[in-house]
């Protein structure tokens, strides 16, 4: 996706504070940080959102929370939410699947 400011990210073609990266996922920091820790889990392929999911993404959903679990036991955080927004009107605004990796005080939902 040409216009889609994730790929631009996983393609470098962005700047981003990059924390991570495998063959099929990148780990950045949010931009705009909603907590102290805030951290965005985003598969190297382009899908949409949760509701563009095919069955063939079921393996890549499996890594992306596995890459959540990953980053919190090197960055030693004990405690986090995991956050998917789903839509615009379920608060998505990029339209490339995400996971947000969120720890301490929250100040906004993201
Ligand atoms: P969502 O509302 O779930 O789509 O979340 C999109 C998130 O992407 C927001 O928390 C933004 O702050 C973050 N964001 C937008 N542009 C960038 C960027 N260029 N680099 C890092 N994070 C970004
Ligand atoms: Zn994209």
């Amino acid at each position: 996706m040409s216009d889609c400011i994730f790929c631009k990210i996983v393609n470098r073609q962005l700047p981003a504070e990059i924390i991570y990266e495998d063959n099929n996922a990148v780990v950045f920091k949010d931009i705009i940080p909603k907590a102290p820790v805030h951290f965005l889990i985003v598969p190297k392929k382009h899908i949409d959102s949760i509701n563009a999911l095919l069955p063939e993404d079921k393996g890549l959903m499996g890594e992306l929370f596995l890459v959540a679990q990953k980053i919190a036991r090197e960055k030693e955080i004990s405690g986090y939410k995991l956050v998917i927004n789903v839509g615009r009107e379920g608060g998505q605004l990029v339209e490339h699947l995400h996971i947000h990796l969120l720890s301490g005080k929250i100040t906004e939902l993201p």
